[in-house]
């Protein structure tokens, strides 16, 4: 890289040809076309151009445009003799920000839960996510297009696919993340790692383009699928040659699951399924669908694959449709018997303790969401000069900061707290001891969310209802942190059922 003194860069500039320092490197702006003195950019005005530009450029930019490819065309050079103050973060770095990180990972803080191998394994996923997923996941929140093959693969070369889908024994002889963890020591924790990571892009509608629809219907397959379903279906999902939906909700019946009016009719070997099922997540590229049926007598659970029948039609939404959201109609479709994945009309239970694996795993992802918007706001407050001071400086925006890390900071010790149990506890005693505990978690971190996303909006102030530039993480968690605190069961559904739960454990003899 070119060196260069300050007055060669002034110099430069007098001479109309654009020079501007951006934190100890130089930037050659008449190689930019289109560009012109005074023009376009801020940055290229008189006053600015030619000196210093850091504190301006950091007011109108987010540090990653810096990196963008199209802006490999300017010459870069450095200021000979200083160094740089803000290095642009490699890919896996730890944030230095207070309450950035959990405090598991931030520097001097100890933690009960977390081991050696949870850090390491926590290192390898986010260096991989920023390095391979997060530049696809910006590209398809923008476009709307779902994940390409080429990252699923990806995805499934490092089972993060299989990883996804819980501790198990559908990990057994993988080799997860290239080896870093074995599949006998994988828990809870790792897997929360990859919840609370993939939400760090700012991406929610890709988020749950991820492969979301999978993490929440493959289980059911997992557990129940009879052995010939089981071998044909499961490597197909974890591999990412295949996809898989759940659908359940439909618009007639959403937080009410006994009201479903799918049915399905035994004819000899095969079912004959009929009905429609609304927002299916991932349903537009999905091969099959974990389907809750009415049956003669209650509920029962099939898996249908996409043959005659079975049709799909993307919904829109105030995400991206990189998730893939989907109304399904099933016009009298054919599905074998063997395809049944839960014993006659036994579905509702199983559908309902499917919803805790689920939850958690959406508990996560806000919580990941949650704690990236409040280092968003450290850092705007810190860096944004209003009435000759910064942000910070204001008590009132102080006061929201410190209400944002008191939220995040609670949800955070909550949710490791059920992670625990989670990894103490065999599936049946969860659905008996923890499913009224998560559904309280959950609506308690998703409203902690949605508060969070008012306060974040006012800090950062029209930016925050700017789709790109400084604030379009803040603007992207505005819009769909309700998502939420909606998927996997409403707030108020969850407030109910956790009391619910509760109180069919209140001890007889109980008084005052
Ligand atoms: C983007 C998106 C993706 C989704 N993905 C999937 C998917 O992949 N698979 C799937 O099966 N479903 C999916 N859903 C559906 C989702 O799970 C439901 O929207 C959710 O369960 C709520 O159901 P509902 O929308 O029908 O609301 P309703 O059940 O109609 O409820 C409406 C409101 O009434 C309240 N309410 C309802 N009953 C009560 C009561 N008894 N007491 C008090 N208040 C009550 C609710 O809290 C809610 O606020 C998705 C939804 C969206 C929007």
């Amino acid at each position: 890289m070119k060196e260069f003194t300050f007055s060669e860069v002034q110099h430069h500039n007098k001479e109309n040809d654009l020079w501007i320092v951006i934190d100890s490197k130089v930037y050659d702006l008449s190689k930019f076309a289109n560009l012109h003195p005074g023009g376009v950019s801020v940055l290229l005005a008189k006053s600015v151009a030619g000196q210093d530009a850091t504190n301006a450029f950091y007011g109108l930019h987010r540090q990653e445009v810096l990196s963008r490819p199209q802006y490999a065309r300017l010459v870069m050079g450095r200021i000979q003799g200083e160094e740089e103050t803000f290095k642009i973060p490699i890919p896996g770095t730890i944030s230095k920000v207070p309450y950035a990180e959990a405090t598991w990972l931030a520097d001097g803080f100890h933690t009960p839960y977390f081991k050696e191998n949870h850090r390491k394994f926590h290192k390898a996923i986010r260096t991989f996510f920023e390095e391979v997923v997060r530049p696809e996941a910006l590209r398809c929140e923008e476009s709307g297009k779902r994940i390409s093959q080429e990252v699923v693969d990806k995805l499934s070369e490092m089972e993060i696919i299989a990883m996804r889908m819980g501790p198990g024994k559908h990990l057994q002889g993988r080799k997860l993340i290239g080896g870093i963890v074995q599949p006998e020591e994988f828990d809870y924790f790792h897997e929360y790692i990859l919840n609370t990571e993939m939400a760090r892009f700012g991406t929610r509608g890709f988020m749950d383009g991820m492969l979301n629809g999978a993490i929440i219907s493959l289980p059911p397959v997992l557990k129940y699928a009879p052995v010939e379903l089981y071998e044909r279906v499961v490597p197909e999902v974890l591999s990412g040659k295949k996809y898989i939906s759940l659908a359940i909700t439909e618009a007639f019946a959403g937080s009410d699951v006994n009201g479903l009016q799918t049915t399905a009719i035994r004819e000899g070997n095969y079912w004959i399924v009929n009905g429609t099922k609304k927002w299916i997540t991932n349903g537009t590229f999905s091969d099959y669908f974990t389907v809750g049926c009415k049956t003669e007598k209650g509920l029962t659970v099939l898996l249908i694959e996409r043959t005659d029948g079975v049709n799909t039609k993307a919904i829109k939404t105030a995400y991206s449709s990189a998730a893939g959201t989907a109304y399904v109609t099933f016009d009298n479709v054919r599905v074998p018997v063997a395809n049944t994945l839960v014993q006659m009309d036994k579905g509702l239970s199983v559908i309902l303790s499917n919803f805790n694996h689920e939850r958690w795993a959406i508990i996560c992802g806000a919580l990941g969401a949650q704690r990236m918007i409040v280092e968003e706001c450290m850092k705007w407050a810190a860096q944004r000069i209003v009435f000759g001071k910064p942000l910070s400086s204001q008590a009132v925006i102080r006061s929201k900061l410190a209400k944002m890390i008191s939220r995040v900071e609670a949800c955070q010790n909550w949710v490791e707290s059920i992670t625990d149990q989670m990894n103490h506890m065999s599936h049946e005693q969860v659905s008996d001891k923890l499913a009224g505990r998560i559904a309280l978690l959950k609506q308690f971190v998703t409203k902690c969310g949605r508060e969070t996303a008012e306060d974040a909006t006012q800090v950062f102030g029209g930016r925050a209802l700017t789709t790109t530039g400084m604030g379009k993480v803040v603007e992207n968690y505005h819009r769909t942190s309700g998502y939420d605190s909606i998927l996997g069961g409403t707030e108020d559904i969850l407030r109910d059922l956790g009391v619910r739960q509760a109180m069919k454990k209140m001890p007889k003899e109980a008084r005052l």
